[in-house]
């Protein structure tokens, strides 16, 4: 069976893992991204994990999931979360050193593919995913593939426009989901509401919500309220089947998410009342991994 070694470039970890074709995960590794995210230490990480595990399995291919604007040659041009990275030629890079089959796609993208052909949307052609974490990243999957758009970078869902106002966004926006609807979009609304660090963490804040702080629910629903602008307009652009919810903070708030299938629906017009579902990522923290491993082993053929 082939095996490639899948890796994920995250803001505050890495992770790297040998991936069979079936999706199995042979062997795992995370590890901190080095402070200040400079692309020359991020690749010796990378590097580092490949290394490793080629000393350990007979590898194929190479799947690196990155975030932000991924071209379809491989080459990130600019990232939010990375503001040190522009154009980095991360496929030709990888393919030099290691002399492997490369693909490089974002990690969203990534985490798509995984969940398309192990997960929660297996065989299911038309669905979107939103991973709500530090901020928030989309795919969309369209009858049956990734949509990428003229040079591979589309369906960035977590910057579109659903407000007017609020803090600027790390795409140099206001207004973005993205602002509202993340970590980072509570962790600044918390400070506005001179809320402390213990108190904007996403469990703590839902805590004080749920026993009727104000600020604290001002913040919920203003996460809440803006996801569900952002999914009734998804809904009405992409007719998908499904939209899946991951990320650590579609965990942590999975109770306050689990109705958005019935809000959604009673929002959009008619006709596309009843077509979708929202439902939550069954992959674990290893996703983006698995994804691009597998995307790297269908490369491959
Ligand atoms: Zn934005």
């Amino acid at each position: 069976m082939r095996l490639a070694i899948g890796l994920d470039i995250g803001g505050t970890f890495m992770k790297g893992g040998v991936v069979s074709e079936r999706g199995d995960v042979l062997d795992f590794m995370k590890v901190r991204t080095p402070e200040g995210r400079k692309v020359e230490d991020v690749l010796d990480v990378i590097s580092e994990i490949v290394r490793k595990f080629q000393g350990k399995y007979e590898i194929s291919s190479i799947g690196v999931a990155s975030p932000g604007s991924v071209t379809k040659d491989g080459v990130v041009l600019f990232s939010p979360n990375f503001p040190l990275w522009k154009d980095v030629p991360l496929k030709d890079f990888m393919q030099a050193r290691f002399s492997l089959p490369v693909v490089v796609d974002n990690d969203a993208n990534a985490y798509a593919f995984g969940e398309y052909e192990i997960g929660v949307a297996k065989g299911v052609g038309n669905f979107i995913l939103l991973t709500l974490g530090t901020g928030v990243g989309g795919a969309v999957f369209c009858e049956g593939r990734l949509f990428k758009g003229s040079i591979g970078i589309g369906g960035e869902l977590g910057h579109i426009i659903v407000g007017s106002s609020g803090p600027t966004c790390g795409c140099g926006n206001i207004g973005c989901l993205e602002t509202y609807s993340s970590l980072r979009g509570i962790q600044e609304f918390a400070a506005r509401e001179n809320l402390n660090e213990e108190q904007s963490k996403p469990m703590v804040l839902l805590n004080l919500a749920t026993r009727g702080d104000l600020r604290a629910k001002k913040i919920i629903n203003i996460f809440k309220d803006y996801l569900i602008k952002a999914l009734i307009s998804y809904i009405h652009i992409f007719n998908p089947q499904l939209v899946v919810l991951g990320g650590g903070l579609s965990r942590d708030y999975k109770v306050i998410l689990s109705d958005l299938t019935e809000i959604v629906n009673e929002r959009v017009m008619p006709s596309f009342k009843g077509t979708f579902k929202v439902v939550f990522s069954s992959l674990s923290d290893e996703a983006g991994v698995v994804g691009i491993a597998l995307m790297a082993l269908k490369d491959g053929h």
